[in-house]
């Protein structure tokens, strides 16, 4: 399990870099949520105070049981997203799994961040980490399809199509 300090160093280092593609952008996205306020004050947009991250519930408890439950609320969500084909959000919502997988210093994390790994809306990385985490993928038919790699539906004009892998 990372620590507090490390988390916040791979915070700068990312604010250092400026311009982030998407996936230290979900990086960032997680990291600053586990961090207190006074230690990211200086980077989050105008408008962003201490009573607004105190009420959104910030920061998140850095402990396993904690980081673990995200996992499994990540697996969830993600089912649900490929369920409703929504492409940029899938690739978004295991870019997240990938950061919490890091802060556990689980070896699965390699496994969810290779590219080989990302098809189907990401079921298949899903699938395997829900594993660990105990969550299971719901047992529909259009789901278990598109995990195996086939389409949800033969007419289905999204799945399949590279474009949108
Ligand atoms: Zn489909």
């Amino acid at each position: 399990m990372k620590t507090q300090k490390q988390l916040f160093q791979r915070f700068e280092l990312i604010n250092q870099t400026g311009d982030v593609g998407d996936p230290l952008w979900a990086m960032r996205f997680i990291l600053f949520r586990f961090l207190p306020f006074n230690l990211v004050k200086g980077m989050l947009r105008p408008g962003v105070d201490m009573p607004y991250w105190f009420a959104t519930g910030l920061p998140l408890p850095l402990d396993p049981t904690y980081v673990d439950s995200y996992i499994k609320r990540i697996s969830k969500s993600g089912f649900n997203i490929a369920m409703k084909h929504r492409t940029l959000e899938a690739k978004r919502n295991i870019m997240r799994m990938v950061v919490l997988l890091w802060i556990k210093e689980d070896p699965l994390q390699e496994f969810a961040d290779r590219r080989l790994n990302y098809a189907n809306y990401g079921c298949p990385i899903l699938r395997k980490v829900g594993e660990k985490y105990l969550y299971e993928m719901p047992k529909v038919k259009k789901l278990e399809l598109i995990a195996e790699g086939k389409k949800c539906d033969p007419a289905c004009p999204t799945c399949g199509n590279p474009k949108y892998q």
